[in-house]
């Protein structure tokens, strides 16, 4: 099974006469789409009585929900307790999406800083697996997806994120498509680009937790530097297309879960992605 939605509220469901997110759960069902991601990107602030309104709200109708950790994890920091910050964001994040009835935590790995990329890579390493260490003490069903970065400083391309999914099985990839264009500078163009990473990782982690990886997808403006801001589907310059991959994922028999990131469009967008499968 394939689960499509859109990360947070998009405009056109503020001009429905929506307001609360709880109201994504009939929102979401009108339009056909059965996902949804709640971003903490400033922090984790959440009142449970907003979650357990929430996840009533979208159990009701079968909308599934991720959340997304604070944007600025980084596990490649030189300090200890930097370190220790980053997996208090992670563990409360991971409450937080308990309480609202998930059990998928996107999370960024890290950036560069002053070392060198190889330094921060093993940095990273040993970090997440102090991380997963920590986080087998939690008695709650959770999966922490590494996301790929678009910008060339931050810590995150495709095998990286692989590498770190084979520390613990708590670690599933999360692929940002419109995040590995911008980082190739556009290097995602025909059916085969997107084959190629789909093998990859098949071959590297193993069909069952490839199948079920993460997916934020949106188009995305990039420069020499990589990633400078996310778009909408009206783009037809920085792509990229979302089409060849829904094939894949189809011919594959893949059963991911997508979260389409356009800037104001993504319920809109997603509707357009879910649309591009034959059984989603
Ligand atoms: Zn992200």
């Amino acid at each position: 099974m394939i689960r499509i939605g859109p990360s947070g509220n998009s405009d056109s469901f503020y001009a429905s006469g929506r307001k609360h997110t709880y109201q994504e759960g009939e929102f979401l069902h009108e339009l056909g789409l059965n996902a949804f991601e709640y971003s903490f990107g400033r922090g984790v602030s959440m009142s449970d009585e907003t979650a357990g309104k929430i996840k009533t709200e979208l159990g009701k109708y079968d909308i599934a929900i991720s959340v997304h950790a604070p944007y600025y994890t980084n596990f490649a920091n030189p300090d200890p307790e930097m370190i220790q910050k980053s997996i208090g964001y992670i563990i409360q994040s991971i409450n937080a999406c308990n309480k609202l009835g998930g059990e998928r935590v996107v999370f960024h790995p890290a950036a560069c800083g002053k070392a060198t990329r190889s330094e921060a890579v093993a940095a990273t390493a040993r970090n997440l697996a102090l991380l997963a260490e920590k986080c087998h003490e939690i008695a709650l069903p959770f999966k922490l997806c590494a996301e790929t970065m678009g910008k060339l400083n931050q810590i995150g391309t495709v095998e990286e994120i692989v590498e770190f999914c084979l520390i613990d099985d708590m670690f599933y990839p999360c692929f940002d498509f419109g995040h590995i264009n911008s980082y190739m500078r556009g290097g995602l163009k025909t059916k085969d680009d997107y084959r190629r990473i789909l093998d990859y990782t098949i071959d590297k982690l193993g069909f069952d937790k490839a199948s079920q990886m993460h997916v934020h997808f949106s188009k995305i403006m990039y420069g020499d530097k990589g990633e400078i801001k996310h778009l909408t589907f009206e783009d037809t310059k920085y792509g990229p297309d979302y089409a060849p991959l829904a094939e894949l994922f189809d011919e594959y028999k893949m059963s991911p879960y997508i979260v389409c990131e356009s800037n104001g469009t993504m319920s809109d967008d997603a509707l357009i992605m879910k649309n591009l499968h034959k059984n989603a």
